[in-house]
């Protein structure tokens, strides 16, 4: 078994046992990519089993921080009948799930979403993928499914010196499916759509989303970054008289108005808008519109801490103009997933918004990812959607 040695002083981070080992923390010691290894503290001392990656600043991505613990296939079927578990105690409505969230479920670099009878799978790092057969065996044992597709195309392997791939790796077949949430069919193709398929963790805020709909009475609804119109089913099942999903994704919009049909909303009452948020909210301004309810539900500004800054501006941008686009007593849905930007920076962020806006609100709800896609007390870079329901003073 090969050993890493850290620097004298860098023992703490993984003492109080967050999962990573950057290089500069390292004194010693090397293996190959994705081996298992021992890292101990300058003086020899065991602090963590973890997973070796060469190429990566992210060193070591601990396993285990119990030293009698084996990395072995029995491992890795108990952590994943572990976080099956959690899953099934959390009684989730929807046949859509996220099963394993990474190092929430100390399998760093490992996401799997269950939909219907189908599991999908993204192996982020060296460590993942020397596993990757016996991963993937275990999830079938642990969940009795028999269908396992890979999406392992994710811009961080390059990091990691390894390839995007995608593709089935156990069963094989249709590609595209239904799910069930809160009552709506949504359709997902697993081999194409964004993540593994559809945005999951954001299942709780939907239905937060129709249900502040009726009770405020919104009539006039713009989705933002609507995808393929979770948010737009969520207000037309709230009761919205019209819905703008507004996205620049073209097939996404074609999905999105799929999903109003499908199910059964009057295809009249929503609008399909190809564009970039920020010109068509400054457009929205010009023509004097105003909305009862808007969705702001951006993709990740900040891809990496260097970008904050930046990603900062851009989310002000949007939220001031949303605010501005409020009637008074309207409601806004404000959400970031960038790691970088935390609860408290994007708090700061939509306050100066309004203050731009010249408008007053009140935060009505703080909001965050489904609890299938938990954080833990460890580990809380994990902690990447936050979002805030604001209403508009009147
Ligand atoms: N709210 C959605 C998920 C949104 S994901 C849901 O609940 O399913 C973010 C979306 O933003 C993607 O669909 C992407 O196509 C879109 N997008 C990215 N940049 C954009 C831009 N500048 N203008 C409009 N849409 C954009």
């Amino acid at each position: 078994m090969k050993s890493i040695r850290l620097r004298e002083g860098k023992e703490r981070s993984l003492q109080r046992r967050h999962p990573w080992v950057f290089e500069g923390s390292v004194a010693k010691g090397r293996a190959d990519p994705g081996e298992t290894v021992r890292v101990e503290a300058h003086d020899g001392r065991f602090l963590a089993w973890g997973a070796y990656s060469p190429a990566s600043a992210i060193r070591v991505r601990a396993w285990s921080f119990v030293e009698s613990e084996r990395i072995d296939t029995a491992f890795f079927a108990r952590r994943l009948q572990c976080a099956v578990a959690l899953r099934a105690r959390l009684a989730v409505d929807s046949d859509a799930v996220r099963l394993v969230h990474g190092e929430a479920d100390g399998l760093p670099g490992l996401v799997v979403d269950r939909y219907g009878d189908t599991l999908v799978a993204q192996f982020g790092f060296v460590g993942t993928e020397r596993w990757k057969d016996t991963i993937a065996d275990a999830l079938l044992a642990a969940t009795g499914l028999q269908r396992l597709y890979e999406r392992s195309d994710l811009g961080v392997r390059k990091l990691e010196g390894l390839p995007e791939q995608r593709g089935w790796l156990r069963g094989d077949g249709d590609t595209r499916l239904t799910l069930r949430e809160h009552g709506w069919q949504l359709q997902v193709d697993v081999a194409s759509g964004h993540k593994t398929g559809a945005y999951l963790d954001q299942r709780d805020n939907r239905l937060h989303f129709a249900q502040a709909v009726r009770h405020f009475g919104c009539d006039q609804v713009l989705n933002c970054y609507s995808y393929t119109g979770g948010f737009t089913l969520a207000a037309m099942a709230g009761g919205a008289r019209r819905v703008t999903s507004v996205d620049s994704s073209a097939p996404a919009l074609a999905l999105a108005r799929h999903h109003v049909q499908i199910n059964r909303f009057d295809a009249d009452r929503h609008e399909a808008v190809d564009a970039d948020v920020n010109a068509h909210l400054r457009q929205q301004l010009e023509q004097g519109r105003q909305f009862d309810a808007i969705v702001l539900d951006p993709p990740k500004f900040a891809a990496s801490v260097a970008q904050v800054e930046r990603a900062a501006r851009a989310y002000k941008d949007i939220n001031r103009l949303a605010l501005k686009l409020l009637r008074p007593g309207g409601l806004l849905f404000t959400f970031s997933c960038s790691g970088g930007i935390g609860p408290e920076l994007f708090h700061k962020i939509v306050a100066g918004a309004a203050i731009d806006a010249c408008v007053d609100a009140a935060i009505v709800r703080h909001l965050h990812a489904a609890p299938d896609h938990p954080s833990t007390l460890f580990f809380p870079d994990g902690e990447y959607l936050k979002g805030l329901a604001l209403l508009r003073a009147g």
